[in-house]
């Protein structure tokens, strides 16, 4: 018994470190911390990739979470040994290299990524290497959800009602000891990696926002307190407060676990919880439960990042508009809700979840523009670009995915912005123009008279442009574009 163990604690298994940038609840990396010694591996696959290759945001943040890690890991006498390439050429070429006996990894979705893993598992266990992969990434499984004929769900209430009666995984804390190879491989520089490239400005910007990394991710997760979940319910719809977790981008990178914001959560909802605080872990929890459903469509339905999931939808013509699209991208509609979101989005790499909303609408009914342009500009600025999101993010804006908005049902950008932006602080604050325009004209600034928006020091047209169209009759030409789907 004491000898295999001792044998057993020599062999080295190469954990395949990906979405999963943490060392707190990795079930991969503990396995291999109980199998013996480690080898974390991260491999930059950026120049094998043909599609959704991480754009400028998603780059810096890897970048700075791949060097957090190996600090990380460095506390631990181990290190992060980083290498460009084919993923299954540079593991088997580091199995031979190191006589790994195991390679271990935490699952990732996308279509691609997931039919390249299952390729590779058969490819390094053709080679008498023992391979292991687990979910670190979602509470649940997208092939662990079943309807009762075992199908698929498209709708997400049944989807979170069926789901809410499985278990989910208490998170296990990071290892205590890394035990490494007898000799560490060679690595490269995360700097010079090609997934790391991104401009000064662009560092510069995002790094005064952000902390990549399983310590930033930390410093939000300690905001869920009782005041944060009590408040989230009404607060995570209003642009101006800041009453939403932020972490979407620590959980796109797995700085942080599901699993670890669930148990987060469950502190909130012992004896002594009032009502509305365990509504309001209901309410982040079921944001949760998105973020699992939309991978499960994704699973089930690979096509979607680049075809509606509802076919009907492919005959709806689009209007090609490179100058409304230009505008919509640079925060210059005419709309102050629209604009505040598209100049958040370019300075901190996050919009607001109802601004979105919003200008998600504006794009794919208003501007009647493909809804995959509208994620292809998301995908590239987005610090939380992530594909099952973003498709259904978008498909849901469009009215063309799973339980998506109805075609007909047009967000008025104006009447949105009254709502939830009453009094024009998100919109000052993102569209300086409009600084000292008065709460009653904020929200269309058109609407103002000349007195008003000299006093405001506002040129319309100059400073801040008219609308590039009246909603009214964008509305009317949506609603002519989108009767093809009524027969259907
Ligand atoms: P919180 O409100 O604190 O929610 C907690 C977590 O739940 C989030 O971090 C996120 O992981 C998850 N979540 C919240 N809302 C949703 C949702 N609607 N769908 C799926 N998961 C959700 N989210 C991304 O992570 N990446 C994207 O690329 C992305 N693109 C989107 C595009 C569009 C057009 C729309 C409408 C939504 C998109 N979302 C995306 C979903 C949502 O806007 C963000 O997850 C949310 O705003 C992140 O802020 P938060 O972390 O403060 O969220």
């Amino acid at each position: 018994m004491g000898t295999a163990r001792t044998d057993r604690s020599s062999e080295l298994t190469i954990v395949w470190f990906r979405q999963d940038l943490r060392l707190d609840d990795n079930p991969a990396l503990i396995h291999a911390a109980d199998r013996g010694r480690v080898l974390p591996v991260f491999i930059d696959t950026t120049e094998y990739q043909k599609a959704w290759l991480p754009g400028q945001a998603s780059r810096w943040w890897l970048r700075e979470s791949l060097l957090a890690l190996d600090t990380a890991l460095q506390a631990r006498d181990s290190r992060l040994i980083v290498q460009k390439g084919d993923a299954a050429d540079t593991l088997r070429k580091l199995v031979r290299r190191t006589g790994a006996t195991s390679v271990v990894w935490n699952h990732r979705y996308e279509p691609t990524a997931s039919r390249h893993d299952a390729r590779l598992k058969q490819t390094l266990r053709d080679q008498g290497v023992e391979v292991r992969s687990f979910n670190g990434g979602l509470l649940r499984e997208p092939w662990e959800v079943r309807t009762e004929k075992g199908g698929c769900y498209k709708v997400f209430t049944p989807y979170w009602n069926r789901a809410q009666r499985m278990s989910v995984h208490d998170p296990a804390p990071r290892p205590k000891r890394l035990v490494g190879p007898e000799q560490w491989p060679g690595s490269l520089s995360v700097q010079n990696l090609p997934a790391a490239k991104v401009t000064r400005s662009c560092a510069q910007r995002l790094g005064a926002l952000w902390q990549p990394g399983e310590a930033g991710a930390q410093k939000f997760l300690r905001r869920i307190n009782a005041a944060f979940v009590t408040t989230y319910p009404e607060g995570r719809n209003l642009p101006a407060d800041d009453a939403t977790s932020r972490l979407s981008p620590h959980l796109h990178f797995g700085e942080v676990g599901p699993n670890r914001l669930f148990a987060a959560l469950r502190r909130h909802t012992g004896a002594g919880a009032t009502h509305a605080t365990i509504d309001g872990v209901d309410a982040v929890r079921r944001q949760l439960g998105w973020r699992d459903f939309t991978n499960h469509l994704l699973h089930h339905f690979p096509h979607t990042p680049n075809a509606p999931l509802r076919e009907e939808f492919t005959k709806v013509t689009w209007r090609e508009d490179a100058e409304g699209l230009e505008a919509w991208t640079n925060g210059r509609t005419g709309y102050p809700i629209v604009d505040a979101g598209m100049r958040q989005l370019a300075e901190t790499g996050w919009m607001h979840n109802r601004v979105r909303m919003i200008v998600g609408s504006f794009l794919t009914k208003d501007l009647l523009i493909d809804w995959r342009e509208g994620a292809r500009v998301f995908w590239d600025r987005l610090v939380d670009a992530d594909l099952a999101n973003n498709t259904f993010g978008w498909q849901w804006v469009a009215g063309c995915g799973a339980d998506a908005a109805p075609y007909f049902r047009i967000f008025n950008p104006v009447l949105q912005a009254k709502r939830y932006d009453p009094q024009g602080t998100y919109l000052r604050r993102w569209v300086p123009e409009l600084a000292s325009m008065p709460d009653r004209y904020v929200h269309e600034p058109w609407a103002a008279p000349v007195s008003v928006l000299n006093e405001a020091c506002v040129r319309l047209g100059r400073d801040y442009p008219h609308p590039i169209v009246d909603h009214a009759e964008a509305r009317k030409r949506a609603l002519r574009a989108f009767a093809v789907l009524k027969s259907s």
